[in-house]
């Protein structure tokens, strides 16, 4: 038996030379580079005592080598842990708890305040920064790193092991780590080399935390599976998308990424000319935003829907209409279904209701959490998103939000994404979040925030009015409030947790 995952990686390698990622500060990564610095990665895990199986978490600033770390971690058959780079000592303690890793890697700057959770958990404290300049010390790890060989025998994993442990990003709660099986990364990363037609010719702009699934799995095992090359960017920074924008062919973001580089005015037709393909994913693409980067652009963007626990489940075409609103069709190999959230019965097309699916890229489970694994799967093998959609007749797949944000109001059901859609439409509203807060009389209330457009002249009492043309009695919000923003995780996630917890009592 071989390294499932790595194995598969090597295969598909173009010539050792081919290059495999351009960095801000002007250094190349050659895939010969990738081979021998992951190996050097796993040398030195295997040095520190790590065995198959055992989990290696990490939570380091985004960087060539905390990729390199990822793939030593695989090749040395244990777990990749990436942790959020936003959490705080105390939020570390919590997963270090929970995921008892044999190593945690951390920035060296924050060294000294983790290592007794560090010890707490069991784990070898070790660091990793950014490789800088090769005399200059970037970590412990990174000691070791340079100190070890450059070969390395991959360690035996099946298909069905382990590669990493993921958490969700905490938008409705408390983070869960999902567990991902080496083949429910390569499935995935295969199937969408292929459906977005990445080929080695291609080079993508790489702009995400490689944290979360989107810039860690679709974005970087996408580029190594297909044998293209990466830009890869620290953080989001207009300039430097500008600046490299030239050179790539592809870019995958957030839709706050498309947000902002549509107040741009270097965003142009002609700059964007040569691009092959703009991918989004992780929050809903405001239909407007997609309908105006295609005014600007002539770019369609290729909107997708997935999740840290299924790897992505569908996406838009690629030759076909790329439908406004929608996230498209479930990807081969994925099936999709919409139940009754009550009943779990399938539902005909069309209908609101909670979507399904399974497939060879839905994970292994809830680490340490079998009930919840339980609760969540179906008696035939189908996974409960959460997420709460339709399948149109044309078999487009629609998201209309989280069955956690559904609002109950007097007995009836209230989609926010409708009530939104209706005032984001609105002269001089940017967006809007509506959620139910505990209300005496409905046991929720409506209720809607509105970012609006500076120096708009529209009030929430303007809103409120407005919505009552439109929308039935119980759907109008009982009251509108106009902010400067909404709040976001890293991921670009409007948190409405704590705008119910904010607005909790307005009603009482
Ligand atoms: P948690 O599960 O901890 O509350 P989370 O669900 O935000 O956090 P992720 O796994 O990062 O954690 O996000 C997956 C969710 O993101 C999906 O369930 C869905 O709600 C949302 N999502 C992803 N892509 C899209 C999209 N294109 N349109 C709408 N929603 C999307
Ligand atoms: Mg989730």
């Amino acid at each position: 038996m071989g390294n499932h995952l790595f194995d598969l990686i090597r295969a598909r390698m173009p010539g050792p030379g081919a290059r495999f990622a351009l960095l801000d500060d002007g250094r190349s990564y050659s895939y010969q580079d990738v081979l021998d610095v992951s190996a050097r990665f796993a040398n030195a895990l295997v040095g520190l005592g790590v065995k198959p199986g055992d989990r290696v978490a990490v939570q380091v600033e985004k960087s060539i080598e905390a990729l390199m770390l990822y793939l030593g971690t695989v090749r040395a058959g244990a777990i990749f842990l990436p942790l959020n780079t936003a959490y705080t000592p105390a939020e570390i303690e919590y997963f270090l708890g929970d995921a008892e890793p044999a190593v945690f890697v951390c920035d060296p700057a924050k060294a000294e305040a983790l290592r007794p959770f560090a010890e707490k958990a069991g784990a070898k404290l070790e660091t990793l920064g950014v490789w800088r300049a090769p005399d200059v010390s970037a970590g412990t790890l990174s000691d070791k790193a340079l100190a070890a060989s450059t070969s390395f025998a991959d360690v035996a994993r099946g298909p069905d092991d382990l590669a990493a442990i993921l958490y969700t990003s905490g938008t409705t709660g408390r983070s869960k780590g999902a567990m991902l099986s080496h083949d429910n990364l390569s499935s995935n990363a295969l199937t969408l080399v292929d459906y977005w037609r990445f080929t080695k010719d291609d080079v993508l702009l790489h702009a995400l935390p490689i944290f979360h699934t989107h810039g860690l799995f679709v974005a970087t095992n996408v580029v190594l599976l297909s044998g293209s090359a990466m830009i890869l960017l620290p953080k989001f920074d207009p300039d430097q998308i500008f600046k490299h924008l030239p050179q790539a062919t592809s870019m995958m973001g957030v839709p706050t990424f498309y947000v902002r580089l549509l107040q741009d005015a270097r965003l142009t037709r002609e700059a964007t000319k040569h691009m092959r393909l703009f991918v989004s994913g992780s929050a809903p693409l405001l239909a407007e935003t997609h309908r105006e980067w295609r005014e600007r652009t002539g770019h369609a963007i290729l909107e997708r829907y997935g999740m840290t626990e299924t790897n992505m489940n569908t996406s838009n075409p690629y030759e076909g209409d790329r439908v406004a609103g929608t996230v498209g069709f479930p990807l081969p190999g994925v099936s999709a279904r919409v139940t009754d959230p009550e009943t779990g019965k399938e539902i005909a097309r069309d209908e609101i209701g909670m979507i399904e699916v399974k497939g060879p890229n839905v994970f292994k489970g809830y680490w340490r959490n079998p009930e919840k694994t339980a609760a969540e799967f179906k008696a035939d093998g189908f996974f409960i998103t959460g997420d709460l959609g339709k399948i149109d007749p044309a078999g487009y797949v629609h998201i209309v939000g989280r069955g956690k944000d559904l609002i109950i109001t007097g007995g009836y059901n209230v989609y926010p994404k409708e009530v939104e859609t209706e005032i984001d439409e609105m002269p001089g509203v940017i967006e809007s979040a509506v959620i139910g807060v505990p209300h005496p009389d409905f046991g929720e209330g409506v209720t809607a925030v509105v970012v609006c457009k500076p120096g708009a002249e529209i009030t929430a009492k303007g809103i409120a009015g407005a919505l009552e043309q439109r929308l039935a009695k119980f759907k109008q919000p009982k009251q509108v409030f106009v902010v400067g923003e909404l709040p976001r995780n890293t991921m670009g996630k409007v948190q409405k947790n704590l705008l119910r917890e904010q607005y909790k009592d307005i009603y009482a």
